[in-house]
């Protein structure tokens, strides 16, 4: 069989633009992927990993950034998808080095837009800012940055919601077992609003002192070993760490009636959203319960006012639902029924920029 190149995975993919870092000063090397840009700039997150090779680095950047244009499309907002993936250790970041690839991010004169992801924060969101204008920054009504994490895990919340009107027939979390895997920035905030809800989170994470901070503010939540959380017997399971982690094997050991996460291409593969439809598994599509942020940041371009931004996240009710009803109408799978439906944005908007605007 041929080897496939870039440009085969390019094109496969639908990519517009794949871009390689090298800083061998600062040991930065990383790849940029831009997916699509037909509805606005693509906006992504930087995330830092220690992938094995070259050629996983490669593909997590194509699916993540495609994931993102999807993402922005049924957030309703004016960005298209991309990625930043850094190959190391969260460890290998400093000043210099988070500053270089801002200088590569303001070389692309804003087609490229960066948030935090996996292996970044905030603070580093700064550094790189020090280089570049293209960083999604949402302020609220007095001009503080709206932490980009919350904002995914309250839309987060509301999407799982809407899978519980769903299956159970009612919005209410209240008594609900959720496992929440993975308690880092999204998980940490979800956790919060489950406990508000009066819901019932059972807890992992390979971090201990991740474990820890929530175990500080809520001594009794129930924990489990990282490999224990698919067996729990729970309502809902919420993946909120890294991407792929859903395979054949783990579907058949889950108990849960919804899996509805933040994780970014949470399944290995796309095709097992066909199988968790006939086996009666509601899965939300990660790019639309994951789109809090998104459609926080994109409410100022749609006239909201500010103090309505950070709330705005929950307009994913609606999104999941609009899914979960399309899906059912057509009978297919909720995936698929999100993919058309974003997939229909983007052509609808296309046409419309065919008129000249003067
Ligand atoms: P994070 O790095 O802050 O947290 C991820 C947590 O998952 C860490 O504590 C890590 O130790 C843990 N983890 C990793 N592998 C694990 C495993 N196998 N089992 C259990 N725990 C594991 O990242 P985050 O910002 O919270 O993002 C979580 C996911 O949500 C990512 O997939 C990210 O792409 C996605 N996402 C994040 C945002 C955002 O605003 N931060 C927005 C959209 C999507």
């Amino acid at each position: 069989m041929k080897k496939r190149d870039v440009f085969d995975y390019m094109e496969e993919f639908g990519h517009e633009e794949v871009l390689f870092l090298s800083d061998r000063d600062t040991g930065l090397r990383g790849i940029i992927a831009i997916h699509n840009t037909t509805l606005g700039p693509a906006v992504g997150g930087v995330r830092i990993w220690k992938y094995p090779n070259e050629k996983s680095a490669l593909m997590d950047a194509l699916r993540l950034s495609r994931g993102m244009t999807y993402q922005s499309a049924i957030a309703g907002a004016d960005f298209g998808g991309g990625k930043a993936v850094l190959w190391g250790t969260p460890d290998i970041k400093n000043e210099a080095y988070l500053r270089a690839l801002g200088r590569f991010i303001q070389g692309l004169g804003g087609r490229f837009i960066a948030y935090s992801d996996l292996g970044t924060d905030e603070n580093d969101l700064s550094q790189i800012a020090r280089e570049t204008e293209y960083v999604l920054v949402v302020r609220d009504e007095n001009g503080k940055i709206i932490d980009a994490s919350k904002a995914t895990a309250y839309g987060l919340l509301w999407g799982i919601k809407a899978c519980c009107n769903t299956v159970f027939g009612e919005n209410s979390l209240k008594e609900k077992r959720i496992a929440v895997q993975g308690v880092g920035n999204v998980g940490k905030h979800l956790v919060d609003y489950l406990i508000q809800e009066g819901a019932h989170p059972i807890i992992t994470d390979i971090d201990y002192d991740a474990i820890k901070k929530i175990q500080d503010k809520y001594s009794d939540i129930e924990v489990v070993k990282p490999n224990e959380i698919y067996d729990v017997d729970v309502d809902i399971f919420s993946p909120c760490a890294v991407s792929g982690i859903i395979d054949e094997d783990i579907i058949k050991r889950l108990n849960a009636k919804i899996i509805a996460g933040s994780a970014n291409c949470v399944l290995k593969d796309i095709e097992l959203s066909e199988i968790l439809h006939k086996k009666g598994i509601l899965f939300a599509p990660d790019f639309a319960t994951a789109c809090g942020n998104i459609i926080a940041a994109s409410s100022s371009k749609i006239l909201q006012p500010a103090w309505k931004r950070f709330e705005s996240a929950k307009y994913v009710y609606d999104i999941v639902g609009n899914i979960i009803e399309y899906s059912q109408k057509k009978k297919i799978s909720t995936y698929k029924a999100a993919r058309l439906l974003a997939e229909e944005r983007i052509e609808k908007i296309a046409k419309v920029r065919r008129i000249q605007r003067f």
